[in-house]
């Protein structure tokens, strides 16, 4: 048998719990099998499921759609969550848009808001932070952006704004935030957990975080 890594050559070593012949990739020191029981461990698989995520479908609906099961799938958004890194060509003097979209963890009486920061001109996001709307928060985000010498930022008539933000390059406008705004209402419809008039709330926050990050970067 060929290495599913490297395609070098394997040897047998040992059988699962379940009967099926191990190997192990001589070159990578991998251990697989020819075949296997459980749909998670198939080839491809992952590609699905990561087109399932970002298709408004519920961890639910994947495992019984695909046979994944969620201790995997929540598994998998943490992993991916944590590795995926903005995939965006920054320009000197670009205009940006920060915005803010309200979603409640567990239940009702806690809310959380996913900050996000687009630029105008290429239409990606630049920066996520997922927590409550605190100044502090809404620093980590701005910061960013300042770094990257704007020309001009654009957000909502939120007062924190006014004291992160430099005046000079500060625009609060009728219809200045279009974009992420539009950007916001996909995020709702094709995240199932950010739907309206659900009962469907996250239940931990990292996993909200890894989802929209996920979508956004991956
Ligand atoms: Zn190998």
């Amino acid at each position: 048998m060929n290495c599913q890594y490297c395609n070098s050559l394997c040897q047998k070593a040992g059988k699962q719990a379940n009967g099926r012949q191990k190997y192990l990739c001589k070159s990578c020191k991998k251990y697989q099998q020819a075949s296997y029981q459980y749909i998670a461990c198939k080839t491809n698989v992952k590609v699905l499921f990561m087109k399932c995520l970002k298709t408004g479908n519920s961890l639910r609906g994947i495992q019984t759609i695909t046979g994944i099961a969620l201790t995997t799938q929540i598994r998998w958004i943490r992993k991916i969550g944590k590795a995926v890194k903005p995939r965006c060509y920054y320009r000197i003097n670009d205009e940006y848009e920060l915005d803010e979209l309200c979603t409640y963890v567990k239940n009702k009486e806690k809310r959380r808001w996913v900050i996000s920061a687009i630029s105008k001109s290429s239409g990606q996001v630049v920066d996520i932070k997922v927590g409550t709307r605190t100044a502090k928060n809404l620093e980590v985000v701005v910061k960013k952006i300042l770094h990257l010498t704007p020309r001009a930022i654009y957000t909502d008539r939120l007062s924190a704004y006014r004291s992160l933000i430099p005046k000079e390059i500060h625009r609060i406008k009728h219809r200045g935030i279009n974009k992420i705004e539009r950007y916001h209402l996909s995020l709702r419809t094709h995240i199932k957990r950010l739907n309206r008039k659900t009962i469907c709330y996250t239940k931990k926050e990292d996993i909200l975080n890894s989802l929209i990050k996920i979508y956004a970067w991956y």
